[in-house]
């Protein structure tokens, strides 16, 4: 059985403050980590997925919570330096807490390779 590593929700959006739902400090402490692991699995030649929140703009998790992570900002995007550093990755945007409970499509891209 291979191994995967799943990368969740490392998006500007939560990683960088000044926004809404910045996590706070931890979260950029971590961010050297992740992308370690990342280098590792990628040595490895090891596949990559990268949940990421992304929203419509009058998606109703909105009604809990800021809006945030809208499709097409910055907000949304993964931190700079991990999704390039992985050659085997998909990207799957997920629209609620939980990828499994309405998690949508992986994201077509000729630039990504399906795992
Ligand atoms: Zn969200």
């Amino acid at each position: 059985m291979a191994n995967v590593l799943i990368v969740v929700d490392m998006l500007e959006g939560f990683c960088r403050e000044g926004y809404p739902l910045f996590c706070g400090e931890d979260a950029v402490k971590i961010i050297p980590f992740v992308k370690k692991k990342i280098e590792e699995y990628d040595k490895q030649g090891l596949p990559m997925i990268f949940v990421a929140d992304n929203h419509a703009p009058d998606d109703k998790e909105f009604q809990l919570f800021p809006p945030h992570c809208v499709n097409g900002t910055k907000e949304a995007e993964v931190i700079p330096g991990l999704f390039e550093a992985a050659r085997r990755r998909v990207l799957i945007p997920k629209n609620r807490y939980s990828m499994a409970k309405e998690g949508r499509k992986p994201v077509e891209n000729p630039d990504l390779e399906r795992v």
